[in-house]
């Protein structure tokens, strides 16, 4: 899998951190964008505001969105309140229409991302300009196709380039609307150490109570930022209202997160400890490098006397033997006999060669 590229990511921009975006799932009204501001204003200072005027709804019939009004509400959202102000498109219209109208960032939802024309239609219409882009995650779980999004985005000069994770479509994905399936922005963030990623964890979750756990999870595994879909009144939500918080609430929650570091530098106490644990590792890897060559010698030995490489006997013993000493220095009874049937089955494969190596016609040098 997936990747051999790279994406050229604006510097400061990867360095600015973290992304707080919030707001509304969708712009319904000024009235609606006003008050869901002015609670994050209260709470937060400054955020980065989001919320959709058009709408990629799954079905026909639901609220589709305000459309090109929307722009001008989340405007003056921007001048009253002094945030940042995003929203989503899902073709070049949407994006010479945000760009007219001066709106700070934009985001390509999953429903745009699964398709590559759109994807590169969205980044020729942005080719030349600065905006900042987040790409979400395509509704299934396929990384090379959001790999692809970004590398069409990059390749189209976009250099403030963020990827969203909102969760996949699974069958039955309870208790989620959309499956995390966190292995796969690990993955991302493993090939892209710039790329900020945040996480939309409303669109996975679908519902109110899964989102402190889902916060602190995407926390833990230092994801660039949260999106949460935020609502003055979530309960009359004309999309997705099942899972907004109130600003109110949005903020008792950021609060009851817990913050840990993963930067070594930030942390010395946390450096010692780590190289105390790699000495050790290195010890523990010489001690098993010398319990191989001794399983060598016998292998050589059992073959010299044609003694058959597997002892069922010798190998309980040595499991029950290590059990007890292991548990009687603090570790599990589990973990001891996992890691000694690794070891063992090592053994075997090593005795296997010795005694199983075909005739070598040029001698015994030559391999
Ligand atoms: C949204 O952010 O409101 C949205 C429609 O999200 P997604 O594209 O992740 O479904
Ligand atoms: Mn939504």
């Amino acid at each position: 899998m997936p990747t051999s590229s790279c994406l050229d990511i604006d510097e400061q921009w990867s360095g600015k951190a973290p992304f707080n975006i919030y707001g509304p799932c969708s712009a319904e009204s000024p009235e609606q964008l006003f008050k869901t501001a002015e609670g994050l204003h209260d709470r937060f200072g400054r955020v980065i505001f989001r919320a959709g005027i058009w709408k990629p709804r799954t079905r026909p019939g639901s609220f589709e969105g305000v459309g090109e009004e929307g722009l001008v509400w989340l405007r003056e959202v921007r001048d009253r309140f002094g945030f940042q102000v995003m929203t989503e498109v899902a073709n070049a219209r949407h994006v010479e229409l945000c760009l007219k109208s001066g709106i700070d960032m934009v985001w390509i939802g999953a429903r745009t991302a699964v398709n590559p024309f759109y994807v590169h239609e969205i980044s020729e219409a942005l080719r030349g300009t600065d905006m900042p882009v987040f790409l979400k995650n395509p509704i299934h779980g396929e990384i090379s196709l959001w790999i692809g999004g970004l590398e069409r985005l990059n390749g189209a000069g976009i250099r403030k380039l963020g990827a969203i994770h909102r969760g996949f479509y699974v069958w039955k994905s309870h208790p989620y609307r959309n499956a995390p399936m966190w292995e796969l922005p690990i993955e991302l963030k493993q090939n892209f150490d710039k790329l900020p990623i945040i996480c939309d964890i409303s669109h996975i979750a679908g519902a109110r109570h899964l989102l402190p756990m889902l916060a602190q999870k995407a926390i833990d595994l230092d994801f660039n930022g949260l999106m949460v879909e935020t609502h003055f009144r979530p309960d009359e939500a004309l999309s997705d209202a099942s899972q907004q918080l109130t600003p109110d609430d949005l903020w008792a929650m950021i609060s009851g997160l817990t913050r840990r570091t993963t930067s070594f530098e930030e942390n010395d106490g946390l450096n010692r400890l780590r190289r105390k644990i790699d000495a050790l590792d290195d010890l523990a890897l010489e001690t098993i490098s010398k319990r191989m060559k001794i399983v060598q010698e016998i292998g050589k030995f059992k073959n010299e006397n044609n003694i058959t490489i597997l002892q069922v006997g010798r190998l309980r013993e040595m499991i029950q033997r290590n059990v007890k000493n292991g548990t009687a220095l603090g570790l599990s009874e589990k973990f001891v006999d996992e890691m000694l049937r690794i070891v063992h089955s090592e053994s075997i494969r090593q005795q296997n060669e010795i005694m199983n190596r075909p005739e070598d016609p040029e001698g015994p040098d030559s391999r």
